[in-house]
């Protein structure tokens, strides 16, 4: 099927292609060229329902296929997702607007993730304790939660939704996929790759749609697990609403990441590591730097630094030779970035760089906001306490380590936060004393690798459990502990009181 060519998106439910029963039809824009491409069906609880039924049939045989036979499905898929790479980038860019280039890591970031499931076998053994008592044995497994979700955010189609599914198809579950109705095609192209990887039908499902499939999703007592990826909003009404209906649910939400710059640390090696962690897929990023924290006499010197660079990114097509970052999302998330940038200019922010007038010769109806940064920034102001979730920059000065490290713990979002500096201790100290899921230390931006877990403190993150690694192989299973004897003649059995000894 070749997707880019299609008017109307399909769901993809028991292996195939299917119409949706669904009236409601959204628009997908390219982003670069305000262009709409296709439209995608905002699925209803009919819909849902049927994925469901599709997932909830397939569950008994997959779940006990051995873990082994899942994992080299996984690895077939592994191969064909890294062949086909560069056209699924294209993708990813033409619906989102991101570079070719960054769209093509992104990728990998996900495959990577299954490379780390195709290791299942291994992560899903379990414990075994010799004679806990006389002749007693006990053993513990984990098996699969049953049909699980993902509800996914339109900055990531391909890692996002990868942060999930892998991890949840390996340990022995089912899968709908609700990807974002604004780049919802790519998670169609997956379903196709999976079911060529060898998956049975049924075992990986897509269903499009906004908040009416959301809903059904909460509300199916057949889905026993929710993984959301998104806005803080959203993944708060989703923990609640979720586990109110008795599921298993993790939310990731919005970030606003600072990093501290000490005055010791290499300014030209930070400030071009931070444009790129600043302004990369137009600062779209739920790991994206949005606030600078620099302390004492590295303000000056890293405001020059940074204002030099970010008037230089060249910005325009994701698909274009030579370009750094491409366009926004929508129309409306232009309009409310222009809207901050507005704000943070009347709330007394210096505006050192203006993004507000970008110029990309060819594109006057795409959705671009040149970078943008503010400096002298006060925690006060909308554009500090906000996720603008756009190319906008903030420099906050703070007089010592300490003070920036108090700024950050009375933030609300805690996704990611990063130190620049030379000095070991103040490394020490940033990590001890941060409340926030994820540090780098000279790293910007600090992903963690897929056999780490992903997730933020705070507002960042609904739940208990990160995505991916053990904490992923941890949610999308259940724990089972068995003990067991196998009397001889003549054993004595157990008696009406607990026992006095083993
Ligand atoms: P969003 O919250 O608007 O949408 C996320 C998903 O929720 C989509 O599938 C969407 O269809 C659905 N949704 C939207 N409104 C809903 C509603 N009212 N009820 C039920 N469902 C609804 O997020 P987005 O704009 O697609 O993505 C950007 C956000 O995602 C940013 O806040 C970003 O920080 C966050 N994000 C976080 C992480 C993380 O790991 N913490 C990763 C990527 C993105």
């Amino acid at each position: 099927m070749d997707l880019t060519t299609l008017e109307r998106l399909p769901l993809w439910i028991g292996g195939a292609p299917v119409a949706a029963r669904t009236t409601r039809y959204g628009e997908v824009t390219n982003p670069a060229t305000g262009e709409v491409i296709r439209h995608v069906p905002l699925g209803n609880a009919d819909d849902v329902d049927a994925a469901v039924k599709a997932a909830a049939a397939a569950l008994p045989q997959w779940r006990d296929f051995p873990a082994l036979r899942r994992a080299r499905i996984l690895m077939r898929f592994r191969e064909l997702m890294d062949a086909h790479k560069k056209d699924l980038a294209k993708i990813v860019t033409a619906e989102h607007g991101k570079t070719l280039t960054d769209a093509e890591g992104s990728i990998t970031r996900g495959i990577e993730v299954v490379e780390f499931a195709t290791g299942i076998p291994h992560l899903l053994k379990g414990e075994f304790s010799e004679s806990v008592g006389t002749d007693v044995d006990s053993w513990s497994l984990r098996q699969p939660v049953g049909v699980c979700a993902g509800i996914t955010p339109f900055n990531f189609p391909a890692m996002v939704p990868m942060w999930m599914f892998p991890v949840a198809l390996a340990c022995g579950n089912t899968f709908i996929l609700k990807p974002s109705e604004r780049d919802p095609t790519l998670s169609l192209r997956m379903a196709e790759l999976l079911k060529e990887a060898g998956l049975p039908d049924g075992v990986f499902n897509v269903v499009h749609g906004d908040k009416e499939a959301v809903d059904a999703i909460l509300a199916h007592p057949g889905i026993k697990a929710v993984s959301f990826v998104g806005s803080t909003p959203i993944a708060k009404y989703i923990y609640e609403t979720g586990a109110r209906n008795g599921k298993r649910v993790q939310a990731l939400g919005g970030a606003k990441n600072h990093a501290v710059v000490m005055p010791d640390a290499d300014f030209d090696f930070a400030s071009e590591a931070l444009i790129g962690a600043a302004y990369g897929s137009a600062g779209e990023r739920c790991m994206a730097v949005s606030v600078v924290v620099a302390v004492g006499s590295a303000g000056d010197a890293i405001r020059d630094r940074l204002a030099s660079r970010a008037r230089k990114v060249s910005v325009g097509a994701g698909n274009a030779a030579g370009v750094e970052m491409g366009p926004v999302i929508t129309c409306a998330a232009r309009d409310r970035i222009m809207g901050y940038i507005d704000r943070g200019v009347d709330e007394g922010a210096s505006l050192v760089v203006d993004g507000r007038k970008p110029s990309v010769p060819g594109h006057g109806n795409g959705f671009f906001v040149g970078p943008t940064l503010f400096d002298n920034v006060e925690p006060a102001m909308s554009i500090y306490r906000d996720e603008i979730f756009g190319p906008v920059l903030c420099i906050v000065r703070a007089e010592s380590l300490k003070d920036a490290i108090a700024m950050i713990n009375g933030n609300p979002y805690a996704n990611g936060a990063a130190l620049f500096t030379r000095s070991g201790h103040a490394a020490r100290a940033f990590q001890q004393d941060v409340d926030v899921g994820m540090l780098g230390i000279n790293v910007p931006i600090p992903v963690p690798m897929a056999f780490y877990s992903f997730g933020g403190w705070r507002n960042s993150l609904f739940g208990d459990l990160h995505v991916h690694g053990m904490d992923g192989v941890r949610f999308y299973t259940r724990g089972k502990a068995i003990t067991a004897r196998w009397p001889d003649d003549g054993s004595e059995a157990p008696g009406f009181h607990m026992p006095l000894m083993g």
